[in-house]
């Protein structure tokens, strides 16, 4: 803390990350006298840079930009891009040391990094975002590859920002490689990128529900966010036959007492993506839905719930709501969204908890399957994706449950940690000291 006054996302990631492996580290000795969790919890390098851009009206902005490359004890740094205005190198620290975790657990040689501005996209023109993305790729460029660092997209970043940031990376640099992944299809994108996080996490979760002998069938489901993540995770929620009841944004969350259906869903699609409009527009062509102005969806009575927004936005207050409201499991779509203590409390209370590095891993996993299509030359169908991405998801349960065992069950917390730890550690400890 000391060493990092005021960082306090990267602190709660850390905490999170030592509680759960430092047992497992004080009982084997090469990790405690190889000091590895002091070196692991120091990134690799941070690149900090400025990055100026004109408005539509002829007026310069600047704002800040950061790539934090954390560790590649495994593969070269991946990890995505935030366009946020509460960006801060403590974010992009938290995000990019989960990163590394997450990454290790997918089976596939990546490491982990994260990066991006606290450039705020709302209400900017297309223009507007192609300068922006232009300027921050010139000096970005210089630091990243298709070997060294593969950046993605993250909150904020979409496919139209990856669009931009690759063409002028490839105008940069003349080499048309996969230097960036969520690319359009027709330019190196793989089928179901788009999809992969979300669906990821589903997939998880059967997982979880299959070890007692349950099915997503029938289960009511509350998801918190309305992008990349929440979106797709509800389709699959739906393809499943569960009820997904909720959908939020920054300023508040629908509740559709009939539940979305995949109707009501292509058209939230058209709302956010193409239009990029406010969530409460919903209730204007599905008025029977109830839009709830600045509060979060855990107040409604259901059996999964689904932070798919951002970081701590649900906390114990929230989560004693959901327990005394009888909620069953709850996997993490976005990254960090419970708090610390929020966690306790689900696990005090028996409540089925999959942690982000596990459960949002999907994404991650559909990039690294971009990349070897891209060295391949060669782009896989959807079902050949799809079904990659389901084998991924179930070795990280298979690596969750080897590690996270205990006499109650299993601690996903635990044993996502410790896996992900054990594949990290070991190859650092192989390099020598460094
Ligand atoms: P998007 O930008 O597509 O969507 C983010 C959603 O969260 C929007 O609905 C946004 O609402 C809402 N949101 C953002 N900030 C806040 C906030 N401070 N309070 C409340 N709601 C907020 O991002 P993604 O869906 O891609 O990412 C969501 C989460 O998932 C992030 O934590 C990200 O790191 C994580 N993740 C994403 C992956 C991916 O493949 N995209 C992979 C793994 C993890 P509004 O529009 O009002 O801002």
């Amino acid at each position: 803390i000391a060493r990092n006054p005021a960082e306090h996302e990267f602190h709660q990631a850390v905490q999170e990350f030592t509680g759960a492996v430092m047992p497992y580290v004080m009982a084997n000795a090469k990790y405690d006298d190889g000091h590895v969790l002091e070196r692991m919890t120091e990134p690799d390098r941070i690149v900090i840079f400025r990055v100026c851009w004109e408005d539509d009206n002829g007026h310069i902005h600047c704002n800040r930009a950061w790539r934090v490359q954390f560790n590649n004890a495994i593969g070269p740094y991946k990890g995505g891009l935030r366009f946020h205005p509460n960006v801060t190198q403590s974010v992009l620290k938290f995000l990019a040391f989960e990163q590394v975790y997450k990454n290790a657990l997918t089976g596939l040689p990546m490491g982990g990094g994260k990066g991006g501005s606290d450039f705020d996209p709302k209400g900017k023109s297309d223009r507007e975002i192609m300068r922006f993305c232009q300027s921050l790729m010139i000096e970005l460029s210089k630091h990243i590859g298709e070997d060294t660092d593969i950046p993605a997209g993250d909150i904020g970043v979409g496919g139209r920002e990856i669009s931009y940031l690759f063409g002028q990376y490839k105008r940069l640099k003349n080499r048309f490689v996969g230097t960036l992944t969520g690319k359009g299809l027709s330019y190196g994108g793989s089928l179901i990128r788009t999809e992969a996080t979300g669906y990821g996490v589903v997939y998880f979760t059967q997982h979880m529900l299959n070890m007692r002998n349950e099915t997503l069938a029938g289960k009511t489901a509350l998801i918190s966010g309305a992008g990349n993540v929440a979106i797709f995770c509800a389709e699959k929620l739906i393809n499943e036959g569960a009820q997904v009841m909720t959908l939020s944004d920054s300023s508040g969350f629908i509740y559709d007492p009939d539940g979305f259906d995949h109707q009501k869903l292509a058209f939230l699609k058209t709302l956010k993506f193409v239009k990029r409009q406010r969530l409460s527009e919903y209730t204007e062509n599905y008025p029977h839905a109830i839009y709830h102005q600045g509060k979060r969806p855990w107040l409604i009575k259901a059996d999964l719930a689904f932070p798919c927004a951002t970081q701590n936005e649900l906390e114990l207050e929230d989560a004693k709501l959901l327990v005394d409201n009888g909620i069953q499991l709850i996997a993490e779509g976005a990254n960090m969204p419970c708090t610390l203590e929020a966690v306790k409390y689900f696990q005090a209370k028996s409540v089925l908890f999959a942690p982000a590095k596990a459960a949002n891993a999907g994404g991650v996993a559909v990039s690294g399957l971009e990349q070897t299509q891209n060295s391949l030359r060669l782009p896989w169908t959807r079902e050949e994706v799809d079904s990659r991405l389901q084998q991924i998801m179930a070795h990280i349960h298979r690596q969750c449950v080897e590690y996270g065992k205990e006499d109650g069950g299993i601690n996903y917390v635990k044993g996502a940690n410790i896996a992900g730890f054990v594949k990290v550690a070991d190859a650092m400890l192989a390099y020598g000291i460094g």
